[in-house]
């Protein structure tokens, strides 16, 4: 019986979630060390990291925000600048960056949340700092830090399967970058701070719904351990911004905000397709010899095979992002080009979404109506978009390195799946390797689709419970649990699981839970949760932004404030009824 399900369950979860990318041919062993938050994804207690940081700040923290100093020298003295001024709309060409000033925020202006772990971790700042009325300026586009020269990025992409020409940085600018004295170099870069020549018919603004989503959501996935663009303030404004929000004729007046948000680097698949679609082949070369250079230390540039390993490491690094995503129930609900990072790093949270109910149909962007990007279908969209690279540097390549890249591609499949198969084994505490692990997830999954489990909360009680309660199947508290033992063959599932834990060597329950407590997460950003931090922080109610904040600072941590806000509760009635477009 277990052998027949199994394959039966194998055949269904292929269809949707686990090889949806089919096992194409492998051309090479995959190398699947991926890069991991791994340092963020810890479950040390709160305290104790608060406590270590403020250590850190009164020894060498900089105490003011004048001393603070970005450059964009790099990159003026790199790449064309667009010759026209001004934040007039228009087709930019030859260029990577044009200058564009930020049009400061109206009416009065707060400081809505703030990350201690960026301004101190990453930016060497004392959070005194924030308190300032100039920080309130230079992190929405008011006033300029020093060295800044503000560049707003030209770049183009597929939008849902088809070339949408140029986008670029509609309501982003550049700041800057800062070298930390960890040693690492950081772009800045503010949202929501108006219009550039890329705004097309937008107006340059972001509203506080998407800012407030896009400050904790980067934030959360950078604790959960998932490389991430990070996100240091949320300031906002009296300035009324007009949005249609369902795309209905229901245009209401919200409020503009800014984010100020860092990443090692902001380029994308798309910042590379608008140069090989507009034949700046010199340009082109440029662009990947400075990523090379900055971000790929491991590739020498007299390497002649240097594009090929470039894009053999994305199509890696892409293929674990995107298993990263799945192993916590992240979807980003927008997988365009222009949203997909060249350092394989999350960017460009919209109308993304965690699975609360195990299903890989799930759509978290309402405007998505064919599911293009639902959640059990990123793995083939990240193939797609690794295929829009491979096409954009197609110039670069010699004959022979273009059917190199055909085989790099064609391992992509495998390279996802070896990874998905690791992080999923590791979320049921499994150590080693045994034939029957992967049906062993595959039913599970099944299960849980069949029954509505709740996906982070199942994985999640799966390790705070001991095996002798699992045994004897007592899941009174355990809701998730209890959601799932109702499936027919839930028994049979549990009964090979104990059976394939006691067959681990040197292994304890206890071990076992604590693996299994370190990898899946008890508080996701549930949608739930973020509207209502949303409907708060509307009217100026900054204190659920707050919580939340702390919370998924230490998702792998049970903390009394989440459990009594709910955080790890059955989700609310009203929570399956909420909607998120595109509308930002
Ligand atoms: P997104 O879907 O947020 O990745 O945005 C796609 C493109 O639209 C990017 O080029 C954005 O800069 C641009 N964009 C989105 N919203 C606005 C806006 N309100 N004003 C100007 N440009 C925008
Ligand atoms: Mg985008």
């Amino acid at each position: 019986m277990w052998i027949t399900y199994s394959v039966l369950v194998v055949v269904l979860v292929r269809a949707s979630i686990f090889t949806a990318v089919h096992a194409l041919d492998f051309c090479q062993s995959p190398q699947l060390e991926c890069h991991t938050d791994d340092e963020a994804a810890s479950n040390s207690r709160p305290s104790q990291r608060t406590d270590k940081f403020r250590w850190n700040a009164n020894i060498s923290n900089l105490a003011h925000l004048n001393q603070f100093i970005v450059s964009c020298k790099t990159l003026l003295e790199t790449f064309p600048i667009d010759e026209i001024d001004g934040n007039f709309v228009r087709t930019v060409k030859r260029c990577i960056f044009s200058r564009s000033s930020p049009t400061p925020l109206k009416g009065p202006l707060r400081l809505a949340a703030v990350s201690k772990d960026v301004i101190e971790g990453i930016l060497d700042l004392h959070m005194d700092v924030t308190h300032a009325n100039d920080f309130l300026h230079l992190a929405s586009g008011g006033k300029l830090l020093a060295g800044s020269v503000p560049l707003a990025h030209r770049y183009g992409g597929h939008q849902f399967g088809y070339w949408a020409g140029q986008l670029g940085d509609g309501r982003a600018h550049l700041l800057g970058r800062y070298s930390n004295r960890k040693g690492e170099t950081w772009e800045l870069q503010l949202k929501g701070s108006g219009k550039t020549p890329y705004s097309r018919s937008g107006d340059g603004r972001a509203v506080i719904r998407s800012s407030v989503r896009e400050f904790l959501c980067s934030e959360a996935m950078h604790f959960l351990g998932v490389p991430t663009s990070r996100a240091a303030s949320l300031i906002v404004s009296e300035e009324p911004v007009m949005r249609d929000q369902f795309y209905n004729g229901n245009v209401k007046k919200e409020r503009g905000a800014v984010v100020l948000r860092l990443a090692k680097s902001w380029f994308r698949i798309g910042s590379l397709e608008i140069l090989t679609q507009s034949g700046e082949i010199d340009l082109l070369r440029k662009l990947l010899n400075f990523m090379i250079e900055e971000h790929f230390s491991s590739i020498s540039s007299e390497d002649p095979e240097k594009y090929l390993v470039f894009f053999s490491t994305v199509v890696n690094e892409t293929a674990c992002l995107i298993a990263q995503w799945m192993s916590v129930g992240f979807a980003h609900g927008v997988c365009n080009t222009d949203n997909f990072s060249l350092l394989s790093i999350t960017i460009d949270y919209g109308p993304f979404g965690f699975m609360e109910s195990y299903n890989p149909n799930f759509i978290p962007n309402t405007s998505d109506d064919e599911g293009r990007y639902r959640i059990g279908a990123q793995a083939d969209v990240g193939l797609f978009n690794l295929q829009k690279l491979q096409e954009a540097l197609r110039p670069v390549f010699t004959h022979t390195q273009q059917k190199q890249a055909k085989m790099i591609i064609n391992g992509y499949a495998n390279v996802y799946q070896k990874r998905i198969h690791q992080i999923f084994q590791s979320k049921l505490g499994l150590l080693g390797e045994e034939e029957e692990d992967s049906y062993l997830v595959a039913f599970l999954l099944k299960m849980m689709e069949d029954t509505q489990s709740d996906f982070t909360m199942t994985f999640r009680q799966l390790s705070e419970v001991s095996a002798k309660q699992l045994h004897n199947e007592n899941f009174t508290e355990l809701w998730a649990l209890s959601d799932l033992s109702s499936h027919k063959h839930f028994s049979e599932w549990l009964h090979v699981y104990l059976l394939r834990l006691t067959r681990q060597m040197n292994d304890s329950d206890l071990d076992r839970q604590h693996r299994m407590k370190n990898v899946n997460p008890r508080y996701v950003l549930r949608n739930w949760m973020a509207e209502s931090a949303i409907r708060k922080a509307e009217v100026n109610d900054f204190s659920e932004v707050e919580l939340l904040h702390h919370i998924l600072s230490f998702p792998f941590v049970t903390q009394e404030t989440a459990e009594e806000a709910g955080y790890a509760a059955r989700p609310p009635q009203w929570a399956p009824r909420l909607k998120v477009s595109c509308s930002s």
